[in-house]
């Protein structure tokens, strides 16, 4: 199952107003309103299983016929956004939330968030554990002490924490049940984010989803240090944040100052004039629009790429398929190893992520790569993806050779590939065929290899969706 809890609990003292800014209409219909058309059309797009709102017992009347018209369930919050999280939690297992459950947390009070970056979440969280969305930091930072300018605050590899935030249900929980009592109450250091509290309670991802327990040896003392930290970058990385990092918006914006609640008001007024009226038509055509919000949503898609490899059998040369030697009276001829499956395996992930073939990167003029290990190749060509912002979701290939019989050998072949690409055994899929006495396969003269690879980005940034449009 898959939840969203959806936190509307908060008094909105910052916005100004003197009830729940969530409450505020706009062209009749409540701020809390507009977020829950994002959440319900996830829901509907199947993303998404439950929407939990999460409410002040003071606003309970309205916000629950609010939910009874989005079919979204309603539980009462706390004092402290953590309390509020904390209680949505239990209320979700008290439903049977479990294990691998997903849930998503997200702020009531952000009405633009795009149900693709909904659907990101969900899924990165289920593939990684956590998941969080944020948003490259634009502004110059400077840090001030009493008034005055102090220091330059590097602004690279810093985000802007958004949400939604998503989590396996037992990560978050047992990070919920560790964060002691004092953390959620109003006058101790309040963790504003779920990111932080699921990365307080030091899960580790094994590559493979695999996470450790939470491994705080007391409540009084770790625990309550972790309380301390704030969203500064840094602490993030040496407090362990092992949640996977998934493109926000920059429309996904939270209201909290009465000049937020004044923006969504004009953009849901522009958005009701006609296109030719609208101040979004002096800077960008309904197509240029259209192109940015294509390219935003699709960033966090999975890519596929295909590759294929041939070499000729002679003899006198060993035969290494997949990393594997296979005793075999001939081999594949080549300049380096020649071995067709992970060649193939090598394009199909180069092309997934848009880059040259195997050719242009291991040339087979290059004395480098005489007699190459391809293992070490496909860790090359793991290297450029990663650089490139991509990861190796799974790869599928086809083997094509007569003889021999490569069944007995292709569980140790797909255990060196995930080894390589950092994969479980399970997302590496090969299958053997035999030509059927056909053409070059059938006359034992080649072997050849077809693959297919999934990836995905991971660390898109704004500066690559301008580049993806002007290609
Ligand atoms: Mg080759």
């Amino acid at each position: 199952m898959r939840y969203a809890l959806l936190l509307c609990a908060g008094a909105g003292t910052r916005s100004g107003l003197p009830a729940n800014k969530l409450l505020y209409k706009i062209r009749g219909k409540a701020v809390a309103e507009y977020a829950l058309d994002n959440f319900a059309a996830a829901r509907d797009n199947g993303v998404i299983d439950e929407i939990i709102l999460i409410h002040s017992e003071a606003d309970r009347a309205e916000m629950e016929t609010i939910a009874a018209r989005y079919g979204a369930l309603t539980h009462t919050g706390g004092p402290t956004r953590p309390e509020s999280v904390r209680r949505g939690l239990r209320f979700l297992r008290e439903r049977g939330a479990k294990g691998a459950d997903v849930v998503l947390i997200c702020d009531g009070a952000r009405p633009n968030t795009p149900p693709s970056l909904i659907a990101a979440c969900a899924a990165a969280a289920r593939r990684s554990g956590g998941a969080v969305a944020a948003y490259p930091v634009a502004d110059t930072l400077r840090a001030v002490e009493n008034g005055v300018f102090t220091r330059g605050v590097p602004r690279e590899n810093t985000y802007a924490v958004q949400t939604p935030q998503a989590f396996r249900f037992d990560e978050i929980w047992e990070s919920y049940e560790k964060l002691p009592e004092t953390a959620a109450k109003p006058d101790a250091p309040n963790f504003t984010d779920n990111g932080n509290v699921h990365a307080a309670a030091n899960f580790t991802d094994d590559g493979g989803n695999i996470h450790a327990a939470a491994n705080f040896t007391d409540d009084g003392g770790t625990v309550h240090a972790a309380a301390n930290f704030t969203d500064d970058g840094g602490v993030h990385a040496a407090t362990g944040f092992r949640a996977e990092l998934v493109i926000g918006s920059p429309d996904n914006y939270k209201i909290t100052l009465p000049e937020d609640l004044k923006r969504f008001e004009r953009e849901i007024e522009q958005s009701s004039l006609p296109v030719s009226q609208s101040p979004l038509a002096v800077s960008q055509t309904p197509t240029e629009l259209l192109n940015s919000q294509f390219s935003i949503l699709t960033s966090h898609f999975p890519r596929v790429g295909v590759g294929s490899d041939t070499h000729r059998l002679v003899s006198g040369r060993p035969l290494i398929l997949g990393g594997v030697r296979i005793p075999h009276d001939k081999g594949l001829l080549g300049h380096s190893d020649a071995d067709a499956l992970i060649h193939a395996v090598m394009d199909a992930l180069l092309s997934a992520a848009g880059l040259r073939d195997v050719g242009f990167y291991f040339p087979d003029n290059d004395p480098k790569y005489k007699g190459a290990d391809s293992l070490k190749l496909l860790a090359e060509a793991r290297a450029k993806i990663e650089q490139a912002g991509f990861r190796t979701v799974n790869v599928s290939a086809v083997i094509s050779a007569e003889s021999p019989r490569l069944s007995p050998y292709i569980d140790d072949m797909r255990a060196r590939l995930a080894d390589v690409l950092g994969i479980p055994q399970n997302r590496v899929g090969l299958t053997a065929k035999t030509g059927e006495g056909l053409g070059f396969i059938g006359r034992k003269e080649g072997v050849a290899a077809t693959a297919c690879a999934t990836v995905v980005h991971l660390h898109s940034s704004p500066a690559s969706h301008c580049e993806e449009r002007t290609q």
